[in-house]
C-alpha cells in the first residue's frame, strides 16, 4: 500500500500547503491601552504585556510559526529582551512573514477569533482586517476576524482577560 505525498502535482509545479494554529491571552488590567489587531480600541483598561499585548496579532504569528515548525513567538521576541517593550505587534508579524516568505511560502488564508466579554468588537474588526491584510501580503478577501464573548463565564466572562485563537494556512508552489 502507498502512503499518498504531502504535495500534488499540477501543470505549473508542486503545490505543499501546511496549517498551524496559535492561541494566546493576555490580562486586562488598568493603565494600558487595549491594542487588537493594530487598532486601538477605546476602553477603560487594556492588555499587559511586554510589547503592546496585541493577544490576536500574536495568535497570528503562533500559527504562522507553527505552519512551519518554527517554534513560537516566545522563542524568536523573547519578552526580556529591552527590543521588544512596548514594541507594536504589528512589526513583529511583518518580521514573521519575512521568515515565512524567506522559506518560499506565502499565507493562503488567516481565520481568527477574539474572545472578549467587553468592549463590542464589531465597529472595529474591518480596520482590524485591513492592518493584517498588508502586514501578511494578503487580500482581505483572505483575513478573517471573528469575536465572541464567553457568555460571562471564565476568566474572559470576568473581564480578567483577553484571548484569541488563529489559524493559517501557507502555500508553496515550487517548479517541477
Ligand atoms: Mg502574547
Amino acid at each position: 500500500m502507498s502512503v499518498e505525498p504531502r504535495t500534488s502535482n499540477f501543470a505549473k509545479g508542486v503545490l505543499t500547503i501546511k496549517v498551524g494554529i496559535g492561541y494566546d491571552v493576555h490580562a486586562l488590567v488598568e493603565g494600558r491601552s487595549l491594542i487588537l489587531g493594530g487598532v486601538k480600541i477605546p476602553h477603560e483598561r487594556g492588555l499587559l504585556g511586554h510589547s503592546d499585548a496585541d493577544v490576536l496579532t500574536h495568535a497570528i504569528m503562533d500559527a504562522l510559526l507553527g505552519a512551519l515548525a518554527l517554534g513560537d513567538i516566545g522563542g524568536h521576541f523573547p519578552d526580556n529582551d529591552p527590543r521588544y517593550r512596548g514594541i507594536s505587534s504589528l512589526s513583529l508579524l511583518k518580521q514573521v512573514m519575512k521568515l515565512i516568505e524567506s522559506q518560499g511560502y506565502r499565507v493562503g488564508n488567516l481565520d481568527s477569533i477574539i474572545m472578549a466579554e467587553r468592549p463590542k468588537l464589531a465597529p472595529f474588526i474591518s480596520k482590524m482586517r485591513m492592518n493584517l491584510s498588508r502586514a501578511l501580503n494578503l487580500e482581505e478577501s483572505c483575513v478573517s476576524v471573528k469575536a465572541t464573548t464567553t457568555e460571562r463565564l471564565g476568566f474572559v466572562g470576568r473581564e480578567e482577560g483577553i484571548g484569541a485563537q488563529a489559524m493559517v494556512s501557507l502555500i508553496k508552489v515550487e517548479d517541477k
